[in-house]
């Protein structure tokens, strides 16, 4: 894409009223769009890198089974009442509104009513599972703190997956899939060397949930590290649970953290409520176990942003950085052969599918490379009258900050 055409501008500073980090510099970098206190739109430059993200979710939920669906954010209170879940002292962070001709509807913060409603249609006999089923969808919780920036939105989008079992060992087996699915996208997405399993108090039913706590101090939750075998546990249960529960080391390490992932077991909870059974193999009714596995894909960006930018600005790693390369043609207004050389290598670049920024902008070099290291595309290329006179192209990595000249091949072949 030509940045001449890229409608969003870089700013130099953030809305005074933002304080978070990632918000500060997504705003200034033109990522996103802040309508209100925790209310965000992702303008392209965002949406690029989110797309992204899902991306890597959508094919790791696909890779352990997961079908994905798209339930609605509109809900019928008829269905929360049957879980007790509608009453606001059950669930303090409902939006709710009116309709028009009579009663109320809710704007979901979760989807675990909803969907066990809807299988009861489709799960009828031990044939039918087990199954997973996923969606990304916009979730709405009236959060009483919202100064996180894109960590912690009133709106915002969620991964969620909900599992269907047997019993409880089949949904165990899942369980464990599911776990190594998340390790897998934290790891992709470049966050897993900080990002750990955590054990997590596990409500009525089983005696842990996991969560995936990333460590920055931007977090708003504490965990305590176990460094023998990298898992933590969460600061809720830490009265209860002293030791690491995965090898008993005693000596665990406090931290401040953010949570990017929830799974849990939720059992019959829900199957019990809405009547979801099915006929195993003797034919005797039995409930369905379920779990239910979340991931905040804007979450998971701004925790990244928390994480890997710098002082100058963002720092996305290849998998999920907008474009691949920040094509900088250094011809000034005169244009001439280096503009001429920027648009052929430009055109080459979008042959061979790189995908590819082109500062194609009348601009001083400065502000350029201040817009360049503000947006955080992984690889720099400058082009300018000094690196065709060599024959060469200055190519900069946006992480390390290290410049090499290269010839083209040399800089494709990497
Ligand atoms: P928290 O304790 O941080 O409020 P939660 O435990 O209520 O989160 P879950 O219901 O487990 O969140 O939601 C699943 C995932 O959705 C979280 O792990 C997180 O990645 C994301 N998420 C939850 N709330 C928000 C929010 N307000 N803004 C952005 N992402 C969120
Ligand atoms: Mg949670």
């Amino acid at each position: 894409m030509r940045q001449s055409e890229l409608f969003t501008k870089t700013r130099k500073e953030a809305p005074s009223d933002e304080v978070a980090k990632n918000a500060k510099l997504l705003i200034r970098a033109g990522y996103i769009h802040k309508e209100m206190a925790g209310v965000y739109s992702y303008l392209p430059l965002g949406l690029l890198v989110m797309n992204k993200i899902i991306g890597v979710i959508r094919e790791e939920m696909n890779a352990i089974g997961g079908q994905e669906l798209h339930l609605t954010a509109l809900q019928d209170p008829a269905v929360w009442r049957t879980s007790g879940r509608w009453s606001d002292e059950a669930v303090d962070n409902w939006f709710k509104t009116n309709v028009k001709v009579g009663g109320e509807v809710g704007l979901a913060f979760t989807h675990e009513e909803p969907l066990t409603r809807l299988m009861v249609s489709h799960i009828r006999s031990y044939k039918d599972l087990p199954r997973s089923i996923y969606q990304f969808q916009t979730k709405f919780r009236n959060e009483t703190r919202a100064k996180s920036g894109i960590l912690r939105g009133r709106e915002f989008l969620m991964k969620d997956l909900y599992s269907f079992s047997r019993d409880e060992k089949e949904h165990e087996v899942f369980y464990q899939e599911a776990i190594a699915a998340y390790r897998k996208v934290f790891r992709r997405v470049g966050i897993g060397e900080q990002t750990y399993l955590t054990f997590a108090s596990g409500g009525s039913f089983s005696k842990y949930s996991h969560e995936f706590q990333t460590v920055t101090d931007a977090g708003e939750d504490t965990i305590h590290l176990c460094t023998a075998c990298s898992v933590a546990v969460n600061d809720e249960i830490i009265a209860a649970q002293s030791a690491c529960p995965e090898c008993g080391n005693k000596t665990l390490t406090e931290r401040t953290s953010v949570e990017v992932g929830n799974i849990f077991p939720l059992g019959t909870k829900y199957s019990e409520a809405f009547g979801l059974s099915y006929l195993d193999e003797k034919g005797e009714r039995q409930l369905v176990h379920m779990g239910s596995y979340g991931l905040g894909p804007g979450r998971l960006m701004g925790t990244i942003v928390e994480l890997l930018a710098d002082e100058k600005g963002l720092i996305w790693p290849e998998s999920i950085a907008p474009f691949k390369m920040h094509l900088v043609s250094l011809a000034g207004a005169r244009g001439g052969d280096v503009q001429k050389e920027a648009e052929k290598l430009y055109e080459r670049f979008m042959k061979k599918g790189i995908e590819t920024l082109f500062d194609d902008r009348d601009l001083s070099p400065g502000e350029k490379f201040a817009d360049a290291d503000l947006i955080g595309i992984p690889t720099r290329v400058v082009i300018s009258e000094k690196t065709l006179a060599e024959g060469k192209l200055e190519v900069k990595d946006r992480k390390t900050g290290a410049i090499a000249l290269c010839s083209e091949s040399e800089l494709l072949g990497r």
